[in-house]
């Protein structure tokens, strides 16, 4: 007869993303002082829009775009960065990863 494990009750804590630091030229961007701030964050695709649509003119849209594809897909997931969804800023990576493998390969 084997010996049984103790139950443990203690949850394991959640894992926490180790997110790369964000720039701080996000502090100033359109994003950070609109009157409706929760565009940037909806599930809705007409409000995503109108939040891409600000982000052409964000004055951190380079910084910002750049941050957001550093960031792992899988701890990025929701809101509108840099002028992308979360499905463009996946796509822009597997891109970026295939052209980087191409270049590699030759
Ligand atoms: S590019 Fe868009 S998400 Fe990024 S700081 Fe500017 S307004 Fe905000």
């Amino acid at each position: 007869m084997t010996a049984r494990r103790p139950a443990c009750n203690r949850a394991r804590p959640p894992a926490t993303p180790v997110l790369p630091p964000m720039p701080p030229q996000l502090r100033s961007g359109t994003c950070a002082s609109h009157p409706q701030p929760a565009l940037w964050q909806s599930p809705l695709a007409a409000e995503q829009e109108a939040a891409r649509h600000l982000c052409c003119s964000c004055p951190a849209l380079v910084q910002c775009r750049a941050w957001s594809l550093s960031l792992r897909t899988a701890d990025d997931q929701t809101g509108v960065l840099g002028g992308l969804t979360p499905q463009q800023r996946a796509l822009a990576r597997r891109a970026r990863q295939r052209a980087l493998r191409k270049a590699t390969a030759a």
